[in-house]
């Protein structure tokens, strides 16, 4: 019986993490390069140290990255975009650094959860977009005609020779060269056709040469990550793979392909049959195709089994685990790897730092270094060497947790039972909704509103940080926070706003602020995953059946209301995004999560709706994020979505008015559906594509009101009163000018009371002046 253990990839960010602390003070110029460097050296010897300790075969180098593991292959492979104009003298790291970050900026990557860049005059960064379903952001590659490939692979080189120096066993981590060409974006200047994909041809020379040299550093194993063979491929980049993995297995290195996130369907047959020694794949994403997997693929090959959930947090169910890999080891005739599914980049550091959870729930989980054991155990076991006591303090843990009261409230399911199938309908179409809400709001044509929130100024954060430390009473807190609401209603009273909102000066963060309120959901103090660069965020972990105990939002939106005569729009977070944005249960489908959340939010919306609020925002800037890698899968997906959504909505009588907000990306794909949600009125982010967004909501005769943004939060620019008329001309030619809002496109916490106000009073302006013309 041979079985051999590894990972995919490592979180490199630090048990505390250092090399964001590391990073930040290289930036401010605190941190020489030299310093820089020796953090990233020992985080890697603790990460290859932590690997071994665990007993894995291999450690895995070439994941650490000091800012992306994307755009450490740009300059592995010689492709930093000419626009860059890099001197000669600038050392590669600084080079690199203005890659991830632009020249003239501190980068102001302002969020909405997700990542924006500053537009920077002179040498923007590179574009960031999201890594295939994760939350982590890759800084995309620029491809054109003009790119040529090279070699530049000391760094790497350098690494593995470092591991080889500290005793170990190296198999080296890559992007593959078609995953790499299909995270690239086509730069063509001029409009001439160009498909990256025509790259290859020169890419593959440069892998091929980096592949020798991992071999004559001794290098057994070079993994190369194919992703993509996840997806819904194009013809033609299907049958790239044949002729480019046939090349490469010339250098006589082991070659292991590595899919992960997706199920290989269509291309199963082609990815078992790839000239290459070991094919790893997604055990957790794609179960039903291990049978298949181990049938087609040679015996004299590696086959490596994700096994463990490198998307998730929870504790393996080992028997299970044991269960699903015996067959495959006979199969294999006793030879297997075992490994998590993918990278555990996207699962924090480790438990042991976790001395506050309460002691059930931290028994059900496990972080990344607890991965490795559960990997190292799962190994022994198979071998005929079981870890008796590993195994029984797992069994305790899953048995204890799938017979927990805390995450089974019967109520809950109840509740879920009882749905009838109208729960999430309004009770009359949108234009006998519409006559009625405008009889009641009585609002000008163009009504003007705000996407939620105001400037968190340096002394709301003072005061959120002294109430948490315990520093600041209850009342004290509560007092400041209604001094802050207070302020918010008079600034918007005073620019002249038709609609206002309490601010959000009590709120965190979007999510976090109702996963605090709602059971079901616990938070940890330091798991943290990177997001961006030197960027993490700490998703809550949703555990149980989700309930909301009490009101959230309440007595915030009522007090707002109370100091003004203009209606204040109460404020929610949906409950797509809220699981989106979560690491949530594997014991039950996300839609069943998201079916508890829409009803606990459902209450919230009551709540708000008796206490007298007319207009309730549901914002879901993540609904997009969270569509299936496949096409196939979409409608599935978008059918609970979108139901969820609705039936947290569809509580209120038709005289309250709905709002939706989503930002980032394109929604033209989706439009049905965005319009099946029904929201009396959507606001989108559009300003940054010139309204491009708003063609296809006019095209397809969005039947509801659009607030299209009509300035960028994000830019530090001041919007004039003519940017946005024109912008809302546009907008007026698509859409029926009588359902648009004027609103900018995303909410405004990160910015400053100045700029806001100066802009929200042209932004006022330009809708007062559209009223005049029409
Ligand atoms: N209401 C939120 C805010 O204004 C919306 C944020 C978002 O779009 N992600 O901040
Ligand atoms: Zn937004």
């Amino acid at each position: 019986m041979t079985v051999h253990t590894h990972i995919l990839g490592f979180p490199r960010i630090g048990a505390a993490r250092e090399l964001k602390l590391a990073l930040e003070s290289h930036w401010r110029g605190e941190v020489s390069e030299a310093a820089l460097e020796a953090t990233g050296r020992q985080l890697r010897a603790r990460h290859w140290a932590l690997q071994r300790d665990a007993g894995l075969d291999y450690v895995t180098v070439g994941d650490f990255a000091f800012y992306d593991q994307v755009a450490n292959h740009i300059q592995l492979l010689g492709c930093e975009p000419a626009r860059f104009s890099f001197a000669p003298e600038q050392s590669p790291l600084s080079r690199y650094f203005t890659m991830a970050r632009g020249a003239d900026t501190h980068a102001a990557h302002a969020g909405c959860g997700h990542a924006h860049h500053a537009h920077a005059a002179g040498t923007a960064a590179l574009e960031m977009t999201k890594w295939f379903d994760t939350n982590y952001h890759y800084l995309v590659p620029e491809l054109s005609p003009q790119t040529r490939f090279s070699l530049a692979c000391e760094r790497l080189l350098a690494e593995v020779a470092e591991a080889q120096a500290l005793g170990h066993q190296v198999k080296a981590a890559l992007i593959g060269p078609l995953t790499f060409l299909w995270l690239g974006k086509e730069k063509t200047p001029g409009e001439s056709s160009f498909d990256r994909l025509a790259l290859l041809e020169q890419l593959l020379p440069v892998y091929g040469a980096l592949l020798d040299r991992l071999k004559q550093q001794g290098v057994a194993w070079v993994q190369l990550d194919e992703p993509i063979l996840g997806l819904d491929l194009p013809g033609a980049w299907r049958s790239a793979f044949e002729s480019a993995y046939w090349q490469l297995n010339q250098v006589g290195i082991n070659i292991l392909l590595a899919t992960y996130f997706s199920p290989l369907e269509e291309n199963l047959s082609l990815t078992c049959r790839l000239p290459v020694a070991g094919l790893h794949v997604d055990g957790i994403r794609a179960p039903h195709e291990l049978i298949s997997v181990t049938d087609w693929l040679p015996a004299h090959k590696v086959l490596s089994v994700g096994i463990v959930d490198g998307r998730n947090i929870w504790r393996t169910d080992l028997d299970e685990a044991l269960a699903v890999l015996q067959p495959l080891a006979a199969k294999r005739n006793g030879h297997l790897w075992l490994a998590p599914s993918c990278s555990l980049l996207h699962v924090p550091f480790s438990l042991a730092a976790e001395t506050e959870l309460d002691g059930d729930i931290q028994s059900w989980l496990a972080f990344a270094t607890e991965k490795l054991s559960e990997i190292a155990v799962l190994k022994g076991a198979l071998a005929g060497r079981p870890d008796d006591a590993a195994l029984a303090a797992s069994r305790l843990a899953i048995a204890g947790r799938r017979a927990s009261p805390r995450v089974h409230r019967p109520q809950v399911a109840q509740r879920l039972q009882a749905l009838t199938p109208t729960i999430d309908r309004r009770d009359s179409s949108f234009p006998q909704r519409q006559a009625m809400q405008r009889a009641r709001l009585q609002l000008p044509d163009f009504p003007t509103t705000t996407i939620g929130s105001f400037p968190q100024t340096a002394a709301i954060r003072a005061a959120r940080a002294s109430f948490k430390r315990g520093e600041l009473a209850v009342n004290d807190y509560e007092q400041q926070m209604r001094a802050e609401i207070a302020h918010a209603v008079s600034r918007q009273e005073a620019l002249g706003l038709d609609v206002l909102v309490h601010g959000e000066a009590e709120r965190n963060d979007m999510v976090e602020y109702f996963g605090e309120q709602l059971d079901g959901f616990i938070f940890t103090r330091h798991g943290w995953v990177q997001s961006y660069g030197s960027r993490c965020v700490k998703p809550p972990v949703i555990y149980g059946d989700v309930q909301r105990p009490t009101a959230m939002t309440v007595e915030w939106t009522v007090h707002a209301q109370s100091l003004t005569h203009k209606p204040v729009k109460g404020m929610l977070t949906g409950p797509v995004t809220i699981l989106q944005w979560s690491f949530v249960r594997d014991d039950q489908p996300r839609a069943t999560t998201a079916l508890q959340l829409a009803l606990a939010m459902r209450d919230e919306v009551q709540d708000l709706e008796t206490a007298g609020i007319g207009i309730i925002q549901i914002d879901e800037p993540a609904i997009r994020e969270g569509l299936p890698l496949r096409r196939g899968r979409w409608d599935a997906y978008l059918d609970w979505a979108t139901r969820a959504f609705r039936i947290a909505a569809s509580v209120v009588s038709d005289t309250t008015q709905i709002h939706t907000h989503m930002c980032y990306a394109e929604f033209n794909d989706i439009l049905p559906q965005i319009a099946a949600m029904d929201a009396d009125v959507i606001t989108i982010e559009t300003s940054r594509s010139d309204m491009e967004l708003l063609k296809g909501f006019g095209q397809f005769q969005y039947p509801n009101e659009i607030g299209p943004g009509v300035y960028d939060i994000h830019s530090p620019r001041l919007p004039s009163t003519l940017d946005m008329v024109k912008l809302l001309q546009k907008a007026s030619a698509v859409i029926p000018p009588a359902n648009l809002w004027v609103n900018p496109d995303c909410g405004l916490k990160t910015r400053g009371w100045a700029e806001t106000e100066a802009a929200l009073k042209n932004m006022v302006a330009a809708a007062q002046q559209m009223r005049a013309a029409a």
